[in-house]
């Protein structure tokens, strides 16, 4: 290892001063190593560059230059102890060497909430860049709670303020000293950490490592800001890329493994509920296909739109590989939807004596020893699970089926862990209904073959949306009330697991911004509902930070009408199947992505009962409006997907768990579609001209990419 990578691979404790408190706060961020925090990059910039207040909108936020006028005083408005003070614009000019500052003529007042102790930090007559937003009164601007720096001469004060993720104990201010401090440990040998072969760099016109690390934590100027973006984007896609790449090139010379028996399907359709529907029959029949060309191992997608069916169309195919007398998998990406499949499937499976079992991380030690063994030994056929199946310590007696659900979720290392579960190169299937432009799943899915499912089952009503602000809160409480009296459940989705979990924004009264105070929290709104609004209602909350035989226990209350109304975050987003559900109420929906919005709102109407999705939103702006109106007009995601693209290009596709979880540092699958493309060019080439990595000029991408496939699920891949 390099010094580099020595020092950086150090725990955060070692920059010192970070207690127990501190640390944890670190690893909520998921921030370990200094590596990590190297790596932390800002969400956002506040763009602090001094404006004059002749050129400023009203209501934007900016950094304007000001002294102080008069002495800040402390009087009480609406409640709130405040310090107020009068400050004037000045504005600099030079004269024989010396430094002027002359009154511009307008005036700002300014007021600071809840904090009495800038009475004494502020000096009349002493110059402060003020950052915030700016509104007037006729006579006067206004700022409240304005940031603020002492004035040091424009070139000293920070052009670009770098906005970090955070939480309570990680404030902003330590997070940028942090950083800063790990940037001045490597001051140089950046290089050690360049991926990137130089030929590829000069080619493409990259910036190097250094010059972005320091750029994407403290821009000098918006050129170079962009540039240190592009950098990491493209090194995103490109390990990206290339990783697909490789995978690809190996599934060419592993021999996949043959079916010999052939299966009479139409035992296992006769045993179902209902008729297949056609889009339904159709993909069977395509995954059917390709499990017997005998040629190559299949390797497809089947997208449809949530509630089509996609559960169904895999348990035909792990059907037909479980009576061929070998073991299928299927993987989803949350417990509540393992469990969900397992309960659905397993009896189904039972009625042809073939057997099923469940693997998830939150298996008690006993039943999980007694699942790993039944996998080994050969005595379970249908193994369903979350990213416990792919784990190091399963062995699988004879794979020959991966199938993966809801496959947006899960990256690419995942997929090849999967894949080496098997001595033979098992056969691929994976499911989505996150319907991204075609353009983008050639480079997602790289050589997948796709089935579409265009078809709902039949009966299925339109789910009747409303996107409403917070004036008709009380008839959405009603219509609740009425449509429990009638047998329904409801959801009820917040943007939010807890308070705690703020934005950067503080928690002040501030007249004219609906800040992140408005949003809902699980927590905080399950209490206010319980108690105030519903307190003769059960009421059930679920989140993703609760313990799995947490989630799965209120889950099942849920499903069987012992919850009515369960207080959510997105962790019900996918999959989840509850047919008496009629209700979805989002809080705050401008802040979901459309396709969000989509799968969200899949979760009701999936039984006969007439359903409805309510859309609470206070967000004036055009934009949201158009958004939610989609919701309204029309039930069909490729629909939303298209016209979702149409309103501001393809940004929101993904929710950013989403494309979080291929785990891009920067890159955004959706937007920055042109750094995509010449990064999968420049992938390709670099595979073609040394496949096995074997040059030295590639030794450090070489690292990269086998740290990529040993990330989190250290399967059995070895890179060589
Ligand atoms: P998704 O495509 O979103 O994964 P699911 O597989 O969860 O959809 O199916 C949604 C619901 O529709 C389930 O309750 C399932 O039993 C039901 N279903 C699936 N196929 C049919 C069909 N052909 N006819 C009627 N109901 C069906
Ligand atoms: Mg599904």
């Amino acid at each position: 290892m390099s010094i580099i990578r020595k020092i950086l691979s150090q725990p955060v404790e070692s920059l010192g001063s970070i207690g127990t408190a501190r640390k944890n706060g670190f690893t909520r961020l998921n921030i370990y190593t200094l590596y990590d925090l190297l790596y932390h990059f800002p969400r956002r910039y506040e763009d602090r560059r001094v404006v004059s207040l002749d050129n400023i909108e009203l209501y934007g936020k900016f950094a304007v230059c000001l002294r102080v006028n008069s002495k800040p005083s402390s009087i009480y408005a609406k409640g709130f102890p405040m310090v107020k003070f009068t400050a004037a614009e000045v504005a600099k000019s030079v004269d024989k060497g010396e430094e002027l500052f002359e009154e511009t003529g307008n005036q700002v007042d300014i007021v600071y909430f809840n904090s009495d102790y800038l009475k004494s930090v502020f000096k009349q007559g002493n110059i402060y860049i003020f950052y915030g937003k700016i509104s007037s009164n006729l006579v006067k601007y206004e700022m409240v709670n304005p940031k603020f720096e002492p004035y040091h001469g424009e070139e000293n004060n920070t052009p670009f303020y770098p906005i970090y993720r955070k939480n309570p104990v990680i404030t902003q201010n330590m997070l940028i000293k942090s950083v800063n401090s790990v940037i001045k440990l490597i001051s140089k040998d950046y290089d050690e950490l360049d991926f990137l072969p130089e030929y590829i760099r000069e080619k493409y016109n990259l910036c190097d490592t250094g010059f972005a690390l320091q750029n994407i934590h403290n821009p000098e100027s918006e050129k170079n800001l962009k540039l240190a973006k592009d950098r990491f984007i493209f090194e995103d896609f490109f390990l990206y890329s290339f990783a697909l790449g490789w995978l690809k090139s190996r599934r060419e010379f592993i021999p996949s493994h043959k079916y010999e028996t052939d299966v009479d399907m139409r035992e296992f359709y006769s045993a179902l509920p209902f008729t297949l529907t056609s889009a339904q029959q159709r993909a069977i029949d395509e995954i059917l296909g390709d499990m017997t060309a005998q040629t190559k191992p299949m390797n497809r997608l089947v997208q449809g739109d949530v509630g089509s069916g996609k559960t169904m169309i895999a348990a035909a195919a792990a059907f037909f590989a479980c009576k061929n007398g070998t073991q299928a998998a299927m993987m989803a990406p949350t417990d509540i939807l393992a469990v969900q499949h397992f309960d659905s499937l397993s009896v189904l499976f039972e009625m042809f004596g073939l057997k099923t079992c469940l693997l998830t991380g939150s298996l008690k030690a006993k039943e999980k020893r007694e699942a790993l063994k039944a996998i080994e030994d050969g005595s379970v056929d249908f193994i369903i699970g979350t990213h416990a199946v792919i784990q190091k310590n399963v062995n699988f007696h004879s794979l020959s089926l991966a199938i993966t659900d809801e496959q947006h979720r899960f990256g690419v290392n995942q997929r090849a862990s999967m894949e080496s579960k098997s001595q033979l190169m098992p056969h691929t299937l994976v499911m989505s209904a996150t319907p991204i432009p075609r353009t983008l799943a050639l480079i997602m899915y790289g050589d997948l073959e796709v089935s579409i499912v265009n078809e709902l089952p039949p009966g299925r009503q339109k789910i009747d949306t409303f996107a409403v602000n917070s004036s008709y809160r009380k008839r959405i409480y009603d219509f609740t009330r009425k449509l429990i009296g009638e047998g329904g459940l409801a959801f009820i989705v917040c943007p939010l697991v807890g308070e705690d979990e703020e934005d950067d924004e503080p928690l002040i009264p501030d007249a004219h911004s609906n800040a992140m105070s408005n949003m809902k929290s699980v927590k905080a709104y399950y209490k206010e509902l319980s108690e105030k609004i519903y307190p003769d209602i059960p009421l059930g909350f679920i989140h993703g930070k609760m313990r799995a035989e947490e989630k799965d226990a209120v889950m099942e209350q849920f499903k069987n009408g012992e919850v009515k109304i369960l207080v959510s975050t997105v962790v019900i987003e996918v999959g989840v199947n509850i047919p008496d559900a009629v209700l979805m109420v989002i809080e705050n929906a401008e802040r979901f992505g459309l396709s969000q919005l989509h799968q969200l709102r899949g979760r009701v109407g999936r039984g006969d009962k007439k359903s409805y999705c309510v859309l609470f939103s206070d967000n004036e702006s055009e934009n949201s409006k158009k958004r939610l109106d989609i919701m309204c007009k029309t039930n069909d995601g490729f629909e939303i997907a298209k016209k979702d693209i149409e309103i501001r290009g393809p940004g929101d596709l993904f929710g950013e768990k989403q494309s979080g979880n291929v785990r891009f540092k920067l890159a955004d699958l959706a937007l920055d579609t042109d750094i995509l493309y010449s990064a999968s060019k420049a992938a390709k080439e670099a595979l073609e001209k040394n496949p096995n990595l074997d040059n030295p000029e590639n030794y450090r991408l070489k690292q990269a990419v086998t740290e990529m496939f040993h990330s989190d699920d250290p399967g059995k891949i070895a890179f060589n």
